[in-house]
């Protein structure tokens, strides 16, 4: 499991391009500024469409929507061949190319458990083309695909649960992490990237353009999330081993955190009262996992 670090063992270096592609305020270009600071200047970075998309100064290639998992495979595989096992491979994707587009091939290298770090700067829509539904979109979140009015409430189902699908595929290392926790985050990928074998990091990344939100309120958004268990963050190894990494005594309401977006701005009080219901629910069974050590199935 990963270890606890402090403020002050955050790595100094900045890897990042400033100010890049990024709007104000974006929380995929703050994730993507704590994961590499994490995974260190030793690494080759994959990118497929996603928002935002010129982030990082490192070594970098592109390629098509559906392939991150094959275009990670490669360039691990040839690094070995080489014999340079020692640089970090990582699919830095977001949310459209991990959760749907792309599933499938990042699930094939996860049952290969090839030598890579998958890395979701989830901020659950499809922005780099306007914000459209994604897998990752909560249920009732209003986008471009899932307006709002006499026809439809917002998205109609529920957000896939990507981190468990990729657990259980028995992989070495599953985690998630937000832009508001940075120490959490950076323990996560300083854990990951000791691993040999597929890992996989979802960091919800609050989007101030598509959730509708200021600029200066990303990481409010993004601490909220979690203290209201509607992003909780946990760590499992081995598609087994689980534990809660972030566990208040109480949670916050959930009202708090959807009350600041206008994506949520239609909901009803009894639509709030349902999605608290679902995420009480959820974290109940989620504490109960965290007191066992283990997802029993
Ligand atoms: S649209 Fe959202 S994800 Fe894209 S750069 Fe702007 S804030 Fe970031």
């Amino acid at each position: 499991m990963s270890e606890r670090i402090t403020i002050k063992q955050i790595p100094l270096e900045e890897l990042v391009i400033t100010p890049g592609s990024a709007c104000q305020g974006c929380g995929a270009a703050l994730a993507a500024r704590l994961a590499f600071k994490a995974l260190g200047p030793n690494t080759i970075r994959h990118s497929i469409p996603a928002c935002p998309d010129n982030v990082t100064r490192t070594p970098t290639s592109g390629g098509e929507f559906e392939a991150g998992g094959d275009h990670v495979t490669g360039t691990w595989r040839a690094l070995k061949a080489l014999g340079r096992e020692d640089v970090q491979v990582v699919g830095f994707y977001g949310d459209g190319g991990v959760y749907d587009i792309g599933f499938q091939s990042i699930s094939g290298a996860a049952i290969r458990n090839e030598n890579v770090f998958i890395i979701c700067k989830n901020n659950e829509a499809y922005m780099n083309t306007g914000g459209q539904v994604s897998g990752a979109t909560p249920q009732l979140a209003m986008t471009t695909t899932t307006p709002v009015g006499p026809m439809s409430r917002g998205k109609p189902n529920s957000r896939k649960n990507t981190p468990m699908i990729f657990a259980m595929h028995g992989v070495p290392y599953v985690a998630t992490a937000s832009v508001a926790f940075p120490t959490d985050l950076i323990a996560k990928i300083q854990y990951g990237k000791g691993i040999k074998g597929f890992k996989f990091l979802d960091i919800l990344s609050p989007c101030p353009t598509g959730w509708r939100f200021e600029p200066n309120k990303t990481i409010e958004v993004a601490r909220l999330a979690v203290q209201t268990g509607f992003w909780p963050l946990y760590e499992i190894i081995d598609g087994r081993k689980f534990r809660l990494t972030y566990k208040p005594r109480e949670l916050k309401p959930v009202a708090e955190y959807l009350k600041l977006q206008g994506r949520f701005r239609h909901l009803t009080e009894e639509e709030i009262k349902e999605i608290q219901r679902d995420i009480t629910d959820y974290w109940e069974r989620l504490l109960k996992l965290d007191e066992i050590g283990e997802i029993l199935l």
